[in-house]
């Protein structure tokens, strides 16, 4: 039996838990939810029949756009073929062994090897547990404490929430955990002492980082995480100078650093990963979203030598590692991350990203550098945000009850364009698939300035 739309978001009202959604308003039907029925290229579309370009790549993830049928067409072949193998004690697939020597041609220098999960979050579940039975075969039993940002991301899971600085995520939770930290957060704009400049700012990062890591003691802190982008705190480009100073700090106390790519890995800033754009020298890598561009779900922690070597040294004394899921090398998922790969490599994508992100970056620079309500424009590749202040010159930020950043997400919605409220401030993220075009880039802007305006004449 085919049911209505309308049917079908009742029953949705009546028994789905979303993630991260307001319970009530959406049993009570305040919030009316939306039906999406199918998508391509950059556009998805709902059960009204309505098409919205969609400025977030779903969750920063489609990049390479919708309804790519090679993608499905992998995925369908393999389901046949194999749907389902594990991958403890040694087993694999040819998709699974194949997949993971084409990551390793993304990857900087220095990395070894690629374990499989599902999600960003439980990647860096396995990358907490890696960075404790590194250290534990090392003999050095206190050093186990993990430090990331302020406002930085890495799931919502107990140990990667924790890790995440957002208080949304800790809050009601009991989080975080004991042995997590949190240190600056790098945003020059908002959080940068009166009278440093970029470069200054990222040297008094590194000092703080240093002055926790003191403070803590240097023999109990084991990792620093970060995006080299800081995403969903706000789309956050690292301040000069950032990735340096903060990989000295970690050098002098032998402080492992995971590079979190989930967002920024697989061409989204025009380079294979961010790492290799900034220079970062990781020990251990996240991956997620861009691995699969979320035909299905797939993760990975690439890990470097240097733990490598520590892993198989643990092995031969305490056997093989407690650590492993059913879904570890998917093959389905492995199939869609390889087809995947091939178009991204096949049509230059990461090429692409490099120049319509600059081309985005410039537009939105152009649209709103001098605009009464926006503070800052910022932005790295295919990764841009506005940032809404009340006197962007004092950078004073709007009343949380305004709601400008939600509001002006809203006003792009009813001109159909998905650009996302960022949790934290009024911010307005941009991440469109890859494919997107200049034509596209300047439909979304002309959007943006038009929603913008409007909010901009509601509230002044
Ligand atoms: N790490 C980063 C940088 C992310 O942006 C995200 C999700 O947005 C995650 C980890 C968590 O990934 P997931 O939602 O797949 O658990």
């Amino acid at each position: 039996m085919t049911k209505s739309a309308e049917e079908l978001l009742e029953i949705d009202r009546k028994y789905f838990m979303h993630p991260s959604t307001h319970a009530h308003d959406h049993e009570t039907g305040a919030l009316p939810g939306r039906l999406v029925t199918s998508a391509r290229g950059i556009r998805i579309r709902d059960h009204r029949g309505e098409t919205f370009i969609d400025g977030f790549a779903g969750l920063y993830c489609v990049n390479i756009g919708y309804g790519r049928t090679e993608v499905a067409e992998a995925m369908y072949e393999q389901a046949r073929r194999l749907a389902y193998y594990h991958t403890y004690v040694g087993h694999t697939t040819d998709v699974v062994a194949e997949l993971s020597r084409r990551i390793m041609e993304w990857a900087p220098e220095g990395m070894k090897k690629v374990y499989f999960g599902l999600s960003g979050s439980d990647a860096n579940e396995t990358q907490i547990k890696i960075v404790w039975y590194y250290n534990n075969i090392l003999g050095r039993r206190n050093k186990k404490k993990i430090i990331s940002r302020e406002g930085g991301y890495h799931g919502s899971s107990i140990a990667a929430g924790s890790l995440t600085g957002l208080a949304s995520f800790h809050r009601h939770f009991d989080l975080p955990l004991e042995r997590m930290k949190h240190t600056v957060r790098p945003h020059w704009y908002r959080n940068a002492p009166e009278g440093l400049d970029e470069a200054a700012f990222s040297r008094y990062c590194a000092e703080q980082l240093e002055a926790l890591i003191l403070s803590e003691g240097p023999d109990t802190v084991a990792a620093f995480i970060g995006e080299p982008v800081l995403g969903t705190g706000g789309i956050v480009p690292p301040p000069k100078g950032y990735w340096s100073a903060i990989q000295a700090v970690l050098d002098k106390y032998d402080i492992l650093l995971i590079a979190d790519e989930v967002v920024c890995g697989f061409g989204r800033l025009g380079s294979p990963m961010g790492s290799q754009k900034y220079g970062i020298r990781p020990d251990l890598i996240t991956i997620a979203k861009g691995l699969t561009s979320a035909y299905a779900p797939l993760s990975g922690v690439i890990v470097g030598d240097k733990v490598w070597d520590v892993i198989v040294s643990g092995s031969r004394t305490e056997g093989a590692m407690g650590h492993g899921w059913t879904y570890s090398g998917h093959p389905v998922s492995a199939a869609a991350a390889l087809a995947n790969l091939d178009i991204l490599e096949s049509e230059n994508i990461p090429a692409q990203a490099a120049s319509v992100g600059a081309y985005l970056q410039a537009s939105l620079q152009a649209a709103f550098a001098a605009h009464p309500l926006v503070g800052e424009v910022r932005g790295a590749g295919m990764l841009a945000a506005l940032e809404f202040m009340a006197d962007p010159v004092r950078r004073v930020p709007f009343d949380k009850d305004v709601k400008v950043g939600s509001r002006v997400a809203a006003a792009c919605m009813q001109r159909h364009l998905i650009a996302r409220a960022m949790p934290d401030h009024d911010v307005l993220g941009f991440a469109p698939p890859l494919v997107t075009t200049r034509e596209d880039v300047d439909e979304i802007v002309r959007i943006t300035r038009e929603a913008v305006d409007a909010v901009a004449t509601e509230i002044t």
